[in-house]
């Protein structure tokens, strides 16, 4: 059996995304910024795009801005809320210790340019609460940036009210909603946000093309220079065909959000309370304040890596982790975060699942995975030092 259960990492392109793309990828393959009919086409495809993009969040098309990713939306967001700030007189940024890399890395490289960076600790259960984003905020805070939903345990954050208490203080709010457009629902006004980053590869949409969303009235700073392409925000060639799929996915998700999260948090619930059944084993984050298909455990006294590839060897995609850390061998942050000790932190998993996932898959990988820890467990010093009482079992 083959059972893709990582789609925290990436996504399947959904049909109606891809019928959506094919007829700018040959039919109309003009230049938006063209001035004859045939570039307008392009042009008109994105106008709709952006339409539909800002509907899905609450906002209008003109805040709307379409990037290469998550990535770079996170970088933008934040190089300019930096910039905003710093004509004020204002360095200092509040966030947390579990972001993704995309936010961490800006926020490094802005401490090097002189900014004051906080890192919030995350609760045990993988929450940040307004209450902490209250006590951090200073005369000279610029921004706060807290992920709406964490990408290796899922966690969704109280993001309304974080957003409530950065009005309330004047500090503009980004929130990196990369993990729940298309899955939770976002009202950018209703939720009080004031920029926020989307990636279409999460929802069943192309890789390469993502949004920012930032509230009319915040400027934005350009992180690719050259042409005045997005109202000359975002220079280069826009990728018409992947911007029409990306909304034609968002849309799509966003009209089948209740159900698809009905059917994939019962799968996710079925998974973990199967994998709860396994002796010295814990879930990570929040049970209940967490994305529908987002499973996490960590494994007293086997390496992830090895239960990635023996899992793999079952036809099983899965993930320790972030995409983007695997192949370092450091436990992941977002784990250590959340007070997970180095040696427990090591043996994580993370299984995502999404409305393609069945309930015979989860059977097949609630037989598979057992399996593969006691296996793994049969052979590893770690285990035979924590049965033998030498060493303190920590879950
Ligand atoms: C995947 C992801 C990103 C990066 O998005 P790309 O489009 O791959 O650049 C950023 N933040 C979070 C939370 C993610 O899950």
């Amino acid at each position: 059996m083959f059972v893709y259960a990582d789609n925290a990492a990436t996504t399947k392109m959904s049909k109606t995304a891809i019928d959506a793309m094919l007829p700018y990828l040959d039919t109309w393959y003009g230049n938006a910024s063209s001035l004859y009919e045939f570039g307008q086409k392009s042009a008109e495809a994105l106008a709709a795009a952006r339409e539909t993009v800002a509907g899905c969040l609450g906002a209008e098309a003109r805040e709307i801005t379409f990037t290469s990713g998550g990535s770079e939306s996170d970088n933008q967001a934040i190089l300019s809320a930096a910039a905003i700030g710093a004509r004020k007189g204002k360095k200092h940024i509040i966030s947390t210790a579990f972001e993704h890399h995309a936010v961490l890395h800006t926020l490094k490289k802005l401490e090097k340019y002189g900014y004051d960076i906080t890192l919030l600790d995350v609760h045990e259960n993988g929450i940040v609460t307004p209450e902490q984003v209250r006590g951090a905020i200073r005369e000279d805070t610029c921004l706060v940036t807290i992920l709406f939903a964490n990408n290796e345990i899922g966690t969704v954050q109280p993001v309304a009210e974080i957003g409530a208490v950065c009005r309330e203080k004047g500090v503009i709010f980004h929130t990196d909603a990369v993990q729940a457009a298309g899955h939770i629902a976002i009202d950018v006004k209703a939720q009080n946000i004031d920029m926020l980053s989307i990636s279409a590869h999460k929802f069943h949409g192309p890789k390469g093309v993502g949004a920012l969303y930032a509230r009319r009235g915040i400027p934005l700073v350009n992180v690719i220079e050259g042409g005045a392409q997005e109202r000359g925000r975002r220079a280069g060639t826009e990728n018409v065909g992947g911007i029409v799929a990306m909304a034609a996915a968002l849309s799509e998700a966003c009209a089948n959000l209740e159900k698809n999260a009905a059917y994939v948090s019962a799968l996710r619930d079925k998974l973990i309370a199967g994998l709860k059944t396994i002796p010295h084993a814990a879930l990570n984050g929040d049970e209940t304040k967490r994305l529908p298909g987002n499973v996490n455990f960590c494994f007293e006294g086997i390496e992830g890596e090895s239960l990635l590839l023996l899992l793999d060897e079952a036809g099983i995609c899965a993930s320790s982790g972030s995409a983007c850390t695997s192949g370092s061998l450091d436990p992941s942050h977002v784990l250590l975060a959340i007070g997970r000790p180095h040696e427990v932190a090591h043996g994580s998993l993370r299984l995502s699942l999404c409305e393609e996932n069945t309930s015979e898959q989860v059977d097949y990988m609630l037989r598979e995975i057992p399996r593969v820890v006691e296996y793994l467990r049969s052979m590893s010093p770690v285990w035979k030092d924590l049965t033998s009482g030498k060493k303190q079992f920590m879950l």
